[in-house]
């Protein structure tokens, strides 16, 4: 682990920023699906008999030790290495463990009203996990916490994040930012409830920064 927190810092990350409701990941499954289409029934069909996995089928690997979900296990199979269409990041159970405060997914609440929602947020956040399909025993909210009036509630899997922050965009309207990290494995999304509210919550933001709060593993030095 020491070399990927040496790896990157404050100054060298990749941060995406944009104002939309769409993630990256989400138009990429999209282009996909045109591809699917375009391509005619008979090479479809070779692709599909020489691909163990069907086409969309995603799989866990944890950016800590690469260690894959498989079958309900975390093991380290070197075939997911070629196989695998589609990659998703979560922490493994041992990460966990070893390294508490980890995550994949981070969401910023920033709201004067907060203390009024609290409650429907715990409904939200409990509705999120309970809906998922399909349900993955380490994809969970991890932590929340409430620091310089800013809610911060870490998910495992960056899935889970942007699950429940469309459910709370559903809700609450507001309006919302994505930093997708490092090759989109991680993610931090900041919710605003008021748009006129950004200058009330900049200094807010830069003072969890500065005290490490929200701060994904390979951000510290
Ligand atoms: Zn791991």
């Amino acid at each position: 682990m020491a070399s990927l927190i040496e790896e990157k810092n404050n100054d060298d990350l990749e941060v995406e920023e944009v104002d939309v409701d769409e993630t990256d990941e989400e138009s990429e499954i999209d282009q996909e699906s045109d591809q699917e289409e375009e391509e005619d029934g008979a090479k479809a069909k070779v692709k599909s008999e020489t691909t163990p996995l069907p086409k969309k089928e995603s799989i866990h690997i944890c950016p800590s030790c690469q260690q894959a979900y498989l079958k309900k296990n975390w093991v380290a199979d070197p075939l997911v290495e070629y196989y695998t269409i589609r990659r998703e990041w979560a922490y493994c159970k041992k990460c966990l463990k070893t390294y508490p405060g980890y995550f994949v997914g981070c969401i910023q609440i920033l709201d004067r009203d907060l203390k009024d929602r609290k409650k429907d947020l715990a409904r939200i956040l409990k509705n999120v996990e309970y809906q998922l399909q399909p349900r993955l025993e380490f994809e969970k909210v991890l932590q929340e916490v409430e620091k310089e009036e800013i809610y911060l509630i870490f998910a495992n899997t960056t899935r889970l994040a942007m699950e429940i922050i469309k459910a709370i965009r559903e809700e609450w309207g507001g309006q919302t930012q994505y930093e997708w990290i490092d090759k989109n494995r991680f993610l931090r999304v900041t919710w605003i409830a008021k748009r006129e509210d950004r200058n009330y919550f900049t200094p807010r933001q830069k003072a969890i920064r500065e005290r490490g709060i929200g701060r994904f593993s390979f951000e510290f030095k």
